[in-house]
Order: C-alpha cells, then sequence, then structure tokens
C-alpha cells in the first residue's frame, strides 16, 4: 500500500490536508454548522478533546471571539486558541476551563471526544457516554442561557437514556449525522440548543452529573421517560460520500499531487512501540526468546 492509497479511500482525509486542516474531522464540524448555524453570535466557545485541534481550526476561523481547547494530548499552538492539556472527567480541568472565562458565559461547548476503542462494544460505548457526560457537566458550569452544547455520541443500546438527560438541560436535543462520518460508524453528534436547566438547579463539578444505573434498561422506558430523538444529516447533497473510495483525480480535472499531513502528531502513541521495536524489545520480537525450550526447573530445597 503506497501512502497514497489512504487518500483514495478516504476523499475527506485527503481534502483536510490539502485545505490545511489538521484533520478530517473538519468537515464534521462545518457540516454540522451547516444544518445548526453553530457559530452564529458565538464570541466563547469550548473545544473538548481538541487534539490535534481542526474543530479548533474551524473555531478560530468562523468565530470572533475567545476559544479554549483542551485535550489529554499535547497539541500543537494555534493563533487565538488558549490550550489546556488535562483530562475533562477530572475536577482540576474542569476549574482550570471555567478560570479562563473569569466569570463570563460560553456560548459554545463542543466535545468531539473519544476513548480508545477496545472493540469491546459495550464497554466503548460506556467509555464513551461517559465522556459525554464530563462535558456535560463541564457545560452545565459555564454555558450561558440559550447556550449551545455539541458531543460525539455513540448511537448504542443506552442511546435513549443520554438523549433524556441531555433534554433535562436544553429545550432542543437532535441527533445530526454529517456526511464526513461513515455510515459504517456508530458515531453521530448530539447537538443540544437553548440551554434551560431545571428550576433550583446548582452546578457542581465536585460530583457526577448524573446518578444513572446501567442495569436498568432505559431502552425500555415507555411514556414520557422514553425520549426519541429526531435524527437529521447534514452536508450538502453533492457532499463527498465518506464510505466511498474516489479516484485521485477529482472531478475538477487537477493533477493529484500528494499533500502532507498538515500537523504530524506530536508524541503519538506508536512513538513508544517504534523506540522498543528499533531496539527489538518489542513483544512481537521477543517471542523467539520466549519460546525457547525453559531450562529444568530446579526443586526447591
Ligand atoms: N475534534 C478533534 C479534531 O478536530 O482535531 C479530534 C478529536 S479526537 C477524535 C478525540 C480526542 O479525544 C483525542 O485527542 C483524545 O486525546 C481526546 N480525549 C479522550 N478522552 C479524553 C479525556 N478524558 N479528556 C480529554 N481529552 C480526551
Amino acid at each position: 500500500m503506497g501512502r497514497t492509497s489512504k487518500d483514495k479511500r478516504d476523499v475527506y482525509y485527503r481534502l483536510a490536508k490539502e485545505n490545511g486542516w489538521r484533520a478530517r474531522s473538519a468537515f464534521k464540524l462545518l457540516q454540522l454548522d451547516e444544518e445548526f448555524q453553530l457559530f452564529q453570535g458565538v464570541t466563547r466557545a469550548v473545544d473538548l478533546c481538541a487534539a490535534p485541534g481542526s474543530w479548533s481550526q474551524v473555531l478560530s476561523q468562523k468565530i470572533e471571539g475567545q476559544v479554549v481547547a483542551v485535550d489529554l494530548q499535547a497539541m500543537a499552538p494555534l493563533p487565538g486558541v488558549t490550550q489546556i492539556q488535562g483530562d475533562i472527567t477530572q475536577l482540576a480541568t474542569a476549574k482550570e476551563i471555567i478560570q479562563h472565562f473569569q466569570g463570563c458565559s460560553a456560548d459554545l461547548v463542543l466535545c468531539d471526544g473519544a476513548p480508545d476503542v477496545t472493540g469491546l462494544h459495550d464497554f466503548d460505548e460506556y467509555m464513551q457516554a461517559q465522556l459525554l457526560l464530563a462535558a456535560l457537566n463541564i457545560a452545565t458550569n459555564i454555558l450561558k442561557p440559550g447556550g449551545c452544547f455539541v458531543a460525539k455520541i455513540f448511537r448504542g443500546r443506552d442511546v435513549t437514556m443520554l438523549y433524556s438527560q441531555l433534554r433535562v438541560f436544553f429545550c432542543s436535543v437532535l441527533c445530526a449525522k454529517p456526511k464526513s462520518s461513515r455510515n459504517s460508524s456508530i458515531e453521530a453528534f448530539a447537538v443540544c440548543q437553548g440551554y434551560d436547566p431545571p428550576a433550583g438547579f446548582v452546578p457542581d463539578l465536585s460530583r457526577p452529573l448524573l446518578d444513572h444505573s446501567y442495569n436498568s434498561d432505559f431502552n425500555q422506558l415507555d411514556g414520557p421517560s422514553r425520549l426519541i430523538v429526531p435524527f437529521v444529516t447534514c452536508g450538502d447533497l453533492s457532499a463527498y460520500d465518506s464510505d466511498r473510495s474516489y479516484p485521485l483525480d477529482l472531478q475538477d480535472g487537477s493533477e493529484y499531487k500528494y499533500t502532507p499531513p498538515t500537523q504530524p502528531p506530536i508524541s503519538p502513541p506508536y512513538q513508544e512501540a517504534c523506540r522498543l521495536k528499533k531496539k527489538g524489545l518489542l513483544a512481537k520480537d521477543r517471542v523467539d526468546i520466549l519460546t525457547q525450550p525453559l531450562a529444568t526447573p530446579q526443586r526447591a530445597g
């Protein structure tokens, strides 16, 4: 596989590089904005789980004002974006974000957070839900009334419960799927507009936002507890289909030229693996050592 094969397989990956975005996710936010005009009147925005930073790039270009970006991982600097390296599930990180606004509220809180996927679907969905709830907890502390919260969601078994929880705080909650998000992926985005917490609600960062029990099957709830939210696909009809492969010479007739990634990852997780491999210390390289017949164990005593 050559270096161009990913450009063929993933047109949004290719377009992101050609347009100077750090990640293909930029198109998801742009398509969400096309549908919901997320940036209208926004002067303070928070980008949770922001690395490598394509959503922050979009925000810094689309809004006049303050952008705070947070991620576990280091992120290369971006002009006009304040960065915090931290875990959004930790109280200290939430407090740091709030300090940046010095008592002012945010208009928009975004969260594109994703845990490292294990392939164990229930576990991955649970972890994703926890990230979303951590982001919501931060949002309830900094959003202005009427503000907007957009978060990645996995449309798994317990998603109905999440919608119900979000609906407690927002006038409108719906599920949006941008065209740049593959149909084959369970990822979608909860778009929550009109922040309107229940009367008497006092945000408290020190405890989980909502008590929930995964023992209950929330999808079996009926009556007012069962919330079915509208599903909206977004992105222009002419937008590329993210599940298709496209030839390298796209419709405009210009000759394809390979473009390197806009921002190579800073200390990616595979760096350590590369270091170990060079030294022959990767587990795979050690199989020979491990499969050597063992010396006959000496009986103690
Ligand atoms: N929106 C980003 C962009 O456009 O470049 C892409 C975000 S990427 C899909 C998901 C990010 O979530 C990763 O960078 C990961 O480090 C971050 N993340 C996962 N768990 C986190 C946590 N507990 N706190 C902060 N960031 C987290």
